[in-house]
């Protein structure tokens, strides 16, 4: 997160961690007017945050280490381990905010997949089970 919050944490006499330079909801302290998901949208974070999961049992042992996902914000691709996916999704789940803007560092784009990959590698292995 990169949001200068300023002197807007002044006028914020409630909250209770204001003092401590390491709350990460200090980062946070503008976005009172933050919306809750709406239940199509935590429908879908759920369903995403399965699939992760499932991604990452199957293509970890392969020696993928995540995912490459289109960035809403800058429109360039961004690579996500499995951990920053799932805090991703946990956090949005949980607390009803967008996906965090930190890519990995520095990745080896070959250690990485598209959603789309792993979604058809999945679906792959399911089919090759199913008709054994
Ligand atoms: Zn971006």
């Amino acid at each position: 997160m990169r949001h200068s919050v300023g002197s807007v944490l002044d006028d914020v006499p409630r909250d209770p961690f204001a003092d401590d330079p390491n709350d990460p909801a200090a980062a946070l302290g503008e976005l009172d007017n933050t919306e809750p998901l709406t239940s199509s949208e935590r429908e879908e974070a759920l369903t995403d945050l399965a699939d992760v999961e499932v991604f990452r049992s199957l293509l970890e042992p392969q020696g993928i280490l995540g995912l490459v996902l289109e960035c809403p914000e800058c429109g360039e691709q961004h690579y996500f381990d499995w951990d920053l996916l799932r805090g991703n999704l946990r956090q949005m789940i949980d607390e009803g905010r967008p996906q965090v803007h930190e890519p990995a560092f520095l990745p080896n784009p070959a250690d990485y997949v598209t959603w789309d990959y792993a979604r058809g590698y999945v679906d792959g292995v399911i089919d090759t089970e199913e008709s054994r």
